[in-house]
């Protein structure tokens, strides 16, 4: 058999469990939600390692997996080398700035000479250029909504999907930054054999959207 594809998916969070039902569609069964970092497929040449989302666009540029699924999001937050080889249509979301509810605003030129809190200061700080606003970014890891109230910032940039996080923490949402789904990605070099069990994952997947709509 052919050497396995290693495939990078989400342990446990918002992508996994239909990244894991994606593949059992396919017809490709794996032992899923053991707590173990790696299983092994026992039909079809495929390895799976389970890691945080963060971490799989570099693990799939240095080749430790040649595929993952990741939040488009992430993929370009991170910056990292690597190739949308499909959109998966699941985990969809908007990166997106809120202000406290209270204030007015009229457009994006209102956010000049703010500071506004993020998780994605890659993704911000491009959207802010393009739109030729200067505001101050700052980074922080979680919690990035409650910004406004303990005074760190007037805006923050966050991921929203119903809209009910930012509602309970009293903000509305002013602009919509990006929009994401689920994504294959793929190392930028794939050697032929594994650029062959791709094309027939591809293939797969592809008749399994297919099926659906
Ligand atoms: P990990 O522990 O793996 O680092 P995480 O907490 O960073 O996980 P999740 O909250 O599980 O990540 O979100 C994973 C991805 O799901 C996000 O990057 C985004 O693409 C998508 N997503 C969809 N809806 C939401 C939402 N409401 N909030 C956050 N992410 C969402
Ligand atoms: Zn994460």
């Amino acid at each position: 058999m052919a050497s396995p594809i290693r495939i990078a998916l989400q342990k446990s969070g918002r992508l996994s469990e239909d990244s894991y039902q994606l593949f059992k569609a396919c017809g490709i069964r794996f032992d899923y939600g053991t707590g173990k970092l790696k299983s092994v497929s026992s039909n079809f040449a495929a390895e799976f390692l389970f890691l945080r989302d963060d971490d799989i666009p570099g693990y799939v540029e240095d080749g430790v997996a040649d595929l993952g699924i990741v939040g488009e999001n992430v993929a370009v937050e991170t910056g990292r080398h690597v190739t949308t080889v499909h959109r998966l249509g699941f985990s969809k979301c908007r990166l997106s700035i809120a202000i406290p509810r209270g204030e007015a605003y009229t457009d994006i030129r209102d956010l000049d000479g703010k500071n506004i809190a993020t998780s994605y200061p890659r993704l911000l700080g491009t959207y802010l250029a393009e739109q030729g606003v200067s505001a101050a970014i700052h980074e922080i890891s979680g919690s990035v909504e409650i910004a406004p109230s303990i005074g760190l910032a007037e805006a923050v940039c966050d991921i929203v999907s119903s809209g009910s996080t930012l509602l309970s923490n009293g903000l509305k949402e002013v602009e919509t930054i990006f929009r994401s789904e689920a994504i294959m990605i793929a190392h930028p070099a794939l050697p032929a054999e594994k650029q062959t069990l791709l094309d027939q994952l591809l293939f797969r997947i592809n008749a399994v959207q297919a099926a659906k709509n």
